[in-house]
């Protein structure tokens, strides 16, 4: 068998076209607030494709800029400002911060209502108790595709790799939202191979290359690989061995390629989603 290749581009190119239509039809523009701390490259990459990608869907986008040593009492007091800004619909911290900031006690300051990254415990627990949330948009990201491709999640095996807040653990509510049967896997279980090879749904988050071998999949099952890792020589790889996999999977997404366009997409669409339950879907613009 030589599974299908899921092209993440492409169904995030879609996602981004409807979030712009989605956008067209409101009376007012959703706005998106980015603030980014100090100059670190990865970041101000994530930051400036953040803002293309809104403005491109007509988000209005900000990203404010401050310096490294900004104190937390200044950082607060502008996430109170935006908190209280009505043209403003979503809220992102460009994780991470500076080691002076409490990164926790930041993510708590932002409004739930206007947190598009979902990482407040307001929204992790309504997530966890399968109430309406803004969810992270990784994890988001991996549905979308799955609904994308038309696979059945009621009633699947679904396997997460990994448990981190950002990706793993919010994967799990999503998926049993869904009605999968829901097995987590991590550094500690004890046969991962075997763990892998029930899953109907084998979605990899661990930040390993290529641990995931072909002989762990099912065969036809769909694998979505969230990992990405650089190799010593350049090369970019997930976490599942994508020829050995692909041979064997019915469904498989590449790295790159894959997962990574879904996560800025679903950050648009937390935007637009957070603008719309604060203002409803015909509002009169804000502010
Ligand atoms: P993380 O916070 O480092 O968490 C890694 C998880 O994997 C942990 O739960 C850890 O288990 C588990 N793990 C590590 N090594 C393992 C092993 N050998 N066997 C089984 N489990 C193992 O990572 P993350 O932030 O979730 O990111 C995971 C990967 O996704 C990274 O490659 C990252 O770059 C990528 N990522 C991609 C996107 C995207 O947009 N596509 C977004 C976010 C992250 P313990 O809990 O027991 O330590």
């Amino acid at each position: 068998m030589t599974a299908r290749t899921i092209d993440g581009t492409a169904v995030a190119a879609a996602l981004r076209a409807g979030i712009a239509a989605r956008v067209a039809a409101l009376s007012y523009r959703p706005g998106l607030a980015v603030v980014l701390l100090g100059s670190d490259p990865a970041s101000e990459t994530y930051v400036r494709n953040k803002d293309k990608a809104a403005t491109q869907a007509g988000i209005a986008a900000w990203t404010i800029r401050l310096p490294a040593d900004t104190t937390p009492a200044a950082l607060l007091e502008r996430i109170e400002t935006l908190n209280a800004d009505p043209a403003v619909d979503g809220i992102l911290v460009q994780l991470p911060l500076p080691p002076h900031i409490d990164a926790a006690a930041i993510v708590e300051a932002v409004d739930p209502a206007k947190d598009v990254d979902g990482f407040h415990p307001v929204n992790v627990g309504r997530l966890a108790s399968g109430r309406p949330a803004l969810v992270p948009c990784t994890p988001l990201g991996v549905m979308r595709l799955l609904a994308h491709e038309n696979v059945t999640v009621a009633g699947a095996r679904a396997l997460v790799l990994g448990r981190s807040a950002i990706v793993g653990r919010p994967l799990v509510g999503l998926l049993l939202a869904a009605n999968a049967t829901v097995t987590v896997a991590h550094s500690h279980t004890r046969d991962l191979a075997a763990e892998c090879r029930r899953a109907d749904i084998l979605v990899a988050a661990i930040g390993r290359p290529e641990l995931v071998r072909g002989n762990w999949i099912m065969p036809g099952a769909t694998v979505i690989d969230v990992g990405i890792n650089r190799l010593p020589d350049g090369r970019l790889v997930g976490d599942v061995a994508f020829a050995e996999a692909a041979a064997v999977a019915g469904a498989i997404t590449p790295v790159p390629g894959g997962v990574g366009p879904m996560t800025i997409a679903c950050l648009l669409d937390n935007t637009v989603t957070a603008a719309e339950r604060r203002r409803g879907t015909t509002g009169p613009p804000a502010g």
